[in-house]
């Protein structure tokens, strides 16, 4: 008998008929005599709906609101999700994220976990209930609601995996796994039956939206093993695991490209020590998450800065430049929201050289023009214009060879 997490995305339970789909594949693995805990997100579109109905009211809502209001969504997916199990069969029962003990720091919106009580779970578990808590929700310890950021419910799956030491945290998804690609984009991208950590991380970081980049870090700290799998049919997905040698064999385990980003360049600022410190420091304490930075060359005692931040942060990273140039005295502020990042990721770049070389001469075949690069141990990322990206990621597939089947791997 296993403990097994089971987290389930807004689009498993966008409605009724879902939700009891959802559920009979739930039941199917506790009448198999395992122990299941299901974490679940809003239904549907809810949280982005819920976001948009704040938007109608105010530009600029209030974040303490904002998770008031965000964590309804998932108080409903459980509540209905336990319905549903009830109904298949299964005695269930259904918890908020505060009544479970997530308790988080108190940075609304944006909040991490600091602590997850296990005993309220483990006494349902232990009474033979499939236990349902909701993803994405947390409290501080002064008793306010919190939010984790989007996509956090598999952030709370994979931190109620760690608190009770679960065998395995399972992601249902409405794809079958990891791709060397999104399969939407390039037709012949293959299924990853496995993935290291840090490659899913970068992936994660570099836009695939397949797992919430902070649960993969937690997971790898904690070794929890992720079984990336689908929904709506039984066949295994993709698993997130500690690296091995074989993966190393593979110089690219994928191509991944992110849209929601926007270049910010900061032109002709004083080429002295200190100037980057300033600006960076002044987004950092706006909390606002830097991606790539590149200064060029200072030319007459000056320098532009470019770096890209998400979209969701840039108008906040516009205030806060424009804050900052009453120091910096920058000769323009430019800014760039149609860009993109395209990224190649490969645990098995370490061993094997040329792979920028690669990635590049397929950009100059494809006509794609690069903005910036920025390269990680395990990741090479360029920044294009974002009407290039289909162009961009397909040709990089092909020159690496990604559609071919490579044992134990893809395929
Ligand atoms: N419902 C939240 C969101 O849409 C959290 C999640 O889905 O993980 O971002
Ligand atoms: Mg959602």
């Amino acid at each position: 008998m296993a403990l097994i997490v089971q987290k389930f995305g807004g689009s498993s339970v966008a409605d009724a008929s879902k939700m009891l789909e959802v559920a009979s594949r739930i039941a199917k693995t506790r009448k198999k005599g395992h122990q299941v805990v299901v974490v679940v997100s809003a239904p549907g579109d809810t949280t982005d709906d819920l976001i948009e109905m704040a938007h109608k009211i105010t530009d600029s809502p209030n974040e303490r609101e904002m998770d008031v209001l965000l964590a309804t969504g998932e108080q409903q997916s459980i509540a209905l999700l336990a319905l549903a199990i009830q109904a298949a069969g299964c005695d269930s029962i259904s918890f908020t994220g505060p009544q479970v003990g997530i308790v988080t720091d108190n940075v609304h919106t944006k909040a991490r976990i600091v602590k997850v009580g296990d005993s309220t779970i483990r006494k349902a578990l232990d009474n033979g209930k499939v236990v349902v808590v909701a993803g994405f929700q947390g409290m501080t310890r002064d008793n306010e609601i919190t939010t984790l950021g989007r996509g956090g419910s598999d952030l709370t799956a994979v931190a109620i995996a760690a608190a009770l030491k679960a065998d395995v945290c399972e992601f249902y998804k409405d794809v079958d796994g990891v791709f060397t690609a999104n399969p939407g984009m390039v037709k012949d991208a293959k299924k990853l039956s496995v993935i290291s950590y840090d490659e899913m991380l970068e992936m994660a970081s570099a836009g695939a939206q397949v797992l919430n980049a902070r649960s993969v870090e937690f997971a790898k700290n904690f070794g929890i093993k992720i079984h990336v799998r689908p929904t709506f049919n039984e066949k295994e997905g993709t698993i997130v695991m500690q690296e091995t040698k074989a993966m190393e064999k593979v110089v690219i385990s994928g191509v991944t490209y992110n849209k929601n980003e926007a270049k910010i360049t900061v032109r002709g600022v004083p080429d002295r020590p200190g100037i980057a410190s300033i600006l960076f420091s002044k987004l950092g304490k706006a909390g606002i998450n830097v991606d790539m930075i590149i200064q060029n060359i200072g030319e007459k005692g000056h320098s532009d800065v470019s770096f890209t931040v998400d979209k969701s942060e840039f108008k906040k990273a516009m205030k806060v430049v424009g804050d900052a140039a009453k120091t910096l005295k920058p000769a323009g502020i430019l800014s760039d929201e149609g860009i993109a990042k395209v990224s190649v990721v490969g645990v098995g770049m370490r061993s094997h050289s040329g792979v920028a070389a690669n990635m590049f001469k397929a950009l100059a075949e494809a006509g794609v023009n690069i903005e910036m690069i920025s390269t990680s141990e395990i990741k090479i990322s360029v920044v294009i214009d974002e009407k290039d990206v289909a162009k961009a990621v397909a040709a990089i597939h092909k020159k690496f060879n990604l559609g071919k089947k490579v044992a134990g791997v893809r395929g």
